[in-house]
């Protein structure tokens, strides 16, 4: 079977390799068959491994939905009565963090940040010493929309400092670059099998620390269909997710992970470097400018500024790249107009050298000078500073 390559460059779902597509094509089978439950346990098991985690101290919760399912289960999840959460807030996804926590009428502080810079973390300790009753500190770790990569390890260490617990979305991060659950303070983390493994949409974990899923237990139950602790029992006692899980997902994870470990944690994050030095090469080339200074990206996300070429319009740029197979995506910066580029899926600078060849006919095709215009200097745009 041929199936045509596309090249996303858009934040996951990502590129896929022919063999994780193919291995969606499996008999029909029940779910609650013994076959499958041989399928579940050792992803679960793969899922903690990832983050090095041993498997005494730390579980993987699955979840039949997009990325976002695993946020929600968890904010509405782990929050004791009588506790606060604590949101660092500095990007889109901890934003939606926030949305989710309201939309729960659940206590929280948010703590609202540059979404270009690194949070201050004195502020951070200044919030957890004025609030006795933070229940966890929730941060994400690669904001996606724009790139930035947000202090862990530190905001961790601080929340524990506090007697908080520390969870983080580590959705875009995960199986790309290495995180460790020990090293980087990570209480809870998450991911989704569509993003850093470069499986398909529809499975989503949650990797966390047993002793507070089981604590949980008697915290308020705030939603039935997302509810860590009962979806934690549920497959501890039977080795089945407790509702039907997205079979043919599940397969192509296996796989996912099978090339996940195949290639290594190491050598798959130099990878993904070297396809965002292609990136950056190709904007330095071109003249484009980045939202964010390089030393706080991610090296997994470019936010480009839109040129100010008054030809430029990023619907004909998308359009014309997306007919040649390369699929390029907005920004989520609340102040500047942006488009992005990932380094995520099973993709290598090679290809992001096709793409700039393609990019660059696309501007000449509507007339936008190259190298491209800016107004004003990059130091002088001043992103979302509060
Ligand atoms: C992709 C992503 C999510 C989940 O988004 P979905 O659209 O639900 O898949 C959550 N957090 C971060 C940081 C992400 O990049």
């Amino acid at each position: 079977m041929k199936i045509k390559r596309n090249i996303l460059l858009n934040p996951g779902p990502a590129t896929t390799s022919d063999s994780v597509k193919l291995a969606q094509i499996v008999p029909d089978i029940c779910p609650r068959e013994k076959e499958f439950q041989s399928v579940m346990r050792p992803i679960c098991s793969d899922l903690v491994k990832i983050v090095h985690g041993k498997e005494e101290d730390y579980t993987a919760v699955l979840f039949c939905g997009s990325g976002t399912v695993c946020m929600d289960a968890v904010l509405n999840s782990l929050l004791a009565d009588g506790k606060k959460a604590l949101v660092i807030s500095n990007g889109a996804y901890s934003r939606r963090a926030a949305d989710i926590l309201r939309s729960y009428g659940l206590p929280f502080e948010e703590m609202i940040q540059p979404e270009d810079s690194l949070p201050d973390l004195t502020l951070v300790e200044a919030v957890l010493k004025a609030n006795k009753n933070i229940g966890y500190v929730y941060m994400t770790h690669h904001e996606t929309g724009s790139g930035l990569l947000n202090p862990i390890r530190e905001t961790g260490r601080l929340a524990h400092r506090y007697g908080a617990f520390f969870i983080t979305d580590t959705t875009s991060s995960y199986a790309m670059m290495p995180v460790n659950v020990y090293e980087d303070n990570i209480d809870f983390c998450m991911a989704s099998a569509q993003k850093g493994i470069a499986g398909m949409t529809g499975l989503s974990y949650v990797i966390g620390r047993r002793d507070i899923i089981e604590e949980s237990r008697n915290y308020p139950k705030r939603s039935y269909y997302c509810n860590l602790y009962m979806q934690y029992a549920y497959f501890e006692r039977t080795g089945e997710m407790h509702f039907t899980p997205p079979v043919q997902t599940v397969y192509a994870a296996r796989q996912a992970l099978d090339e996940y470990f195949m290639e290594g944690e190491q050598k798959k994050w130099k990878r993904h470097q070297r396809i965002m030095a292609a990136i950056h090469e190709g904007e330095d080339r071109l003249g484009l400018k980045e939202a964010l200074d390089r030393s706080a990206q991610s090296g997994l996300v470019s936010a480009v500024l839109y040129p100010d070429d008054p030809e430029w319009n990023f619907q004909s740029i998308h359009d014309y790249c997306y007919e040649r197979g390369f699929t390029i995506y907005p920004g989520k910066l609340e102040t500047e107009r942006t488009f992005r580029l990932c380094a995520m899926g099973m993709v290598d600078e090679q290809d992001i050298r096709l793409f700039w060849d393609v990019f660059e006919d696309a501007l000449a095709s509507i007339g936008v000078r190259i190298p491209v215009i800016y107004h004003k200097a990059c130091n002088e745009r001043n992103v979302s500073k509060k």
